[in-house]
């Protein structure tokens, strides 16, 4: 069977009777088998895929009319994204052995336009890294090159879907970790506005700026998904109550205007590969009669430090709730409670997010408080003012996805921080909300895909697909 590359062409292979659901179930399952060596799954399930493509089909022979808008999407979920009766442990020996009580608003809408979860994939430990090596399942490997990592943090997502094991996955985007990877293993990542999307039923990382995200094949993918998912959410207080647009209408057709940070792509920390392919794209939107000009953006630089000091309070405090006692894993013979939280935390965590909770706490601190907590917060405020003053004479922003293309497996073991610096380009979008997607634009010339960045103003992610989705017909 070809690999089915978007849902429109695989719901005509079904509706010409050239497949059936079952039959595409079974060839997602027969690549999962084929790619085990990637490590993209924790789990498959395998049966309930089957059984629910079983029905769908049964549904669909009955009254074609009947089936949902997602009949045929066979998709993936990272592993923090909660679906009923499922494990769900972000990458996490402290949750092992976790089921949810209860599905992500996200994927109760998804099941209930007939799309088919086929399983779990592993990702960074609670999202925390860029890698995917920061997993207790081991890291994931880029399919271009499995010696290469796939990104992080839903590393497993995008090779899920580079793999052709799905048609999609569902990621979650704190500072980059669906347009990252997305990038590194040549698929498009989409990151909606903070809000579109319900967080009820994704486990948090940092709540202010984590969001669910979409890799998928295509443009047209993410806005259909995106249609479904978004919306809002009784059960999230900070999903906006703003109406869903038809994003896969696709109606944005003038030439855009675009910017790009000179700071950016002459940053020193930007690879020669990576800088040459989007001076090359750059190029390309300009003959297709786009304008693309420099602007200045003079906070490049306080992006990364900023990111990691609220995004670590943030999580030292979401975190604080695996205590051994509500969740997870509990450590055996502890003396008394003081023991039990201290060894079950110890036990259960990794040393990335050790380090974050640590990093956290400290910078919570009385004491401390104003001089790393309070004053990131008035960075993340000055570079909110200085991105809606860039967007309100442009449409897009453009920046690379990644300063260079997928690192070694271990590359960045020892060395943290040079990981967390090359989110750079990445960790913008979130510190203001703003949506954006990781599109690729090439190979470099070490032979790995590279992608390039578009982010838009807040709730413009119909202009932003729809752009995006028109750049692959130039
Ligand atoms: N790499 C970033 C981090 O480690 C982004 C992770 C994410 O978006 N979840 O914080």
């Amino acid at each position: 069977m070809s690999k089915f590359t978007s849902l429109s062409d695989t719901q005509a292979a079904i509706s010409t009777g050239k497949i059936t659901c079952l039959a595409l179930v079974e060839h997602y399952l027969e690549r999962i088998e084929a790619t085990r060596h990637l490590n993209i799954y924790i789990e498959v399930y395998e049966a309930e895929a089957r059984q629910r493509a079983k029905e769908l089909d049964e549904k669909f022979a009955q009254d074609p009319a009947s089936v949902g808008g997602l009949f045929g999407a066979v998709i993936s979920l990272k592993d923090v994204i909660c679906y009923a009766k499922h494990e769900v442990t972000a990458g996490s020996k402290i949750l092992k052995g976790f089921k949810s009580l209860f599905s992500a608003t996200a994927v109760e809408r998804l099941l209930a336009e007939d799309a088919i979860i086929i399983g779990r994939v592993n990702c960074d430990e609670f999202a925390m890294g860029s890698t995917n090596e920061t997993s207790c399942y081991g890291p994931t490997r880029n399919a271009a090159d499995p010696t290469k990592v796939p990104g992080g943090s839903s590393g497993a997502s995008a090779v899920s879907v580079q793999a052709g094991t799905c048609l999609a996955s569902i990621g979650s985007d704190t500072g980059g970790s669906v347009r990252q990877p997305a990038a590194f293993c040549g698929v498009v990542g989409f990151k909606p506005t903070y809000g579109r999307i319900s967080r009820h039923g994704l486990l948090a990382y940092a709540s202010s700026f984590d969001q669910i995200g979409i890799l998928a094949n295509n443009p047209k993918d993410a806005a259909l998904l995106l249609e479904v998912m978004a919306g809002p959410d009784e059960f999230d207080a900070t999903c906006s109550k703003r109406p869903v647009e038809a994003y896969s209408e696709f109606n944005f057709d003038k030439p855009a205007k675009i910017a790009y940070f000179e700071t950016a792509l002459n940053h020193p920390g930007m690879d020669e590969g990576v800088k040459k392919l989007t001076f090359d794209f750059i190029e390309k939107l300009k003959k297709a009669g786009h304008s693309v000009e420099p602007v200045a953006f003079d906070y490049l630089d306080f992006i990364i430090p900023a990111y990691y000091v609220l995004t670590t309070a943030e999580a030292s405090s979401n975190l604080s709730r695996y205590d051994g006692i509500r969740f997870g894993h509990r450590t055996v013979g502890a003396k008394d409670i003081h023991e039990v939280y201290k060894k079950s935390r110890t036990e259960g965590f990794g040393t990335e997010v050790k380090r974050r909770i640590m990093l956290g706490t400290f910078v919570l601190s009385a004491g401390y408080y104003d001089a790393y907590f309070a004053k990131a917060q008035q960075v993340r405020r000055l570079i909110l003012e200085r991105t809606e003053e860039v967007l309100q004479n442009v449409n897009f922003i453009l920046m690379p996805a990644s300063p260079t293309p997928a690192w070694n497996i271990g590359e960045m073991a020892d060395d943290p921080v040079a990981m967390y610096l090359a989110d750079i380009f990445t960790v913008q979008a979130n510190m203001v909300g703003m949506p954006a997607i990781a599109l690729p634009i090439g190979q470099h010339s070490c032979g790995l895909p590279v992608g390039v960045q578009l982010m838009a103003g807040k709730f413009q992610e119909a202009e932003l697909l729809s752009f995006a989705a028109g750049l692959e017909n130039e």
